[in-house]
């Protein structure tokens, strides 16, 4: 009787537990750490802490995202990188550059947030294609992000988000080739111009796709890319240092040594942290770096 209690009161309690930090590490336009979930990772410790596993090639990506299928959230995985395995083969051989413009931004630190896409230029209306072969997760607006955006699943376990589109072309839930046309390009949500905003993920998790893809040749650099902790998610470091930033408005009457007394720092590290000299001149309403 008393395990039937404690099982029924684990399955009430199970979405709650599920429910929690769901926005964690969702969109560039944000910066937030990324947070354990032990509730979520049991699954996870076990698949991907088996050293003998060959996990791409013994686990179809279903089995991977333990069928976790949503189109509402970007990454519903909730996966720390802390728990992912040291390194997992991704087969990159069918590969399509979704547009064939130059890269206009890299992935990394922006000022306020962290980028976790390539740009590449486009004409509005250009077709953009499927990197891999797939299916449809996500069809969203997002009007001060990703504008019109699209994420797949793909079956080699990646995922990838394509924003700023001006007419998606597929449905929700549909299978889409490599090299498909899946929408228009555009400049639609946070955008100066027309571009794509193009991300590769694993389990939720941003990589740098020049790190992957060559897009001087619109080309994988490898046939097979492999994930490792430490040189696809090198990042993480940037990113926690970016959250714990603090930022401190210019007033009246402020110059360095003061704003540095008042917050508890020094000039020196805070000509550092904004790249600027001792004698920079402080132009009110401006915004800089404390922590
Ligand atoms: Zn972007």
């Amino acid at each position: 009787m008393r395990v039937t209690q404690r099982f029924l009161i684990l399955i009430l309690a199970l979405p709650m537990l599920l429910s929690k930090n769901i926005y964690a590490n969702d969109k560039d336009k944000k910066i937030s750490s990324i947070t354990l979930n032990a509730d979520s990772t049991n699954f996870y410790q076990e698949l991907l802490h088996d050293k003998t596993d060959d996990l791409m090639e013994n686990h179809p990506a279903d089995d991977i995202y333990n069928n976790i299928w949503t189109s509402t959230k970007l990454n519903p995985y909730k996966i720390p990188i802390d728990s992912l395995p040291d390194s997992v083969k991704i087969d990159l051989s069918s590969f399509c550059v979704p547009v064939p413009g130059h890269v206009t931004s890299h992935f990394g630190p922006r000022r306020y947030r962290y980028h976790y896409g390539t740009d590449i230029k486009l004409q509005t209306g250009d077709s953009v294609v499927s990197s891999f072969a797939g299916k449809i997760r996500i069809i969203d607006y997002d009007r001060r992000g990703y504008g019109h955006y699209v994420v797949i699943r793909h079956d080699n376990g990646l995922e990838t988000v394509y924003a700023h589109l001006s007419q998606v072309l597929v449905s929700l839930d549909q299978h889409v080739a490599a090299g498909e046309p899946i929408a228009l390009g555009g400049s639609t949500g946070r955008s100066t111009g027309p571009h794509l905003h193009y991300e590769i993920r694993f389990l939720g998790n941003a990589m740098n796709p020049a790190k992957i893809i060559d897009f001087a040749y619109g080309s994988p650099f490898k046939e097979e890319y492999l994930i490792t902790k430490k040189h696809s998610f090198y990042y993480q470091k940037e990113v926690q240092a970016m959250a714990a930033a603090k930022y401190y408005k210019i007033r009246r009457g402020d110059n360095l040594s003061r704003i540095a007394s008042r917050n508890g720092t020094s000039v020196k590290a805070l000509c550092r942290l904004n790249g600027i000299s001792t004698k920079k001149m402080l132009r009110i309403g401006q915004t800089i770096r404390i922590r």
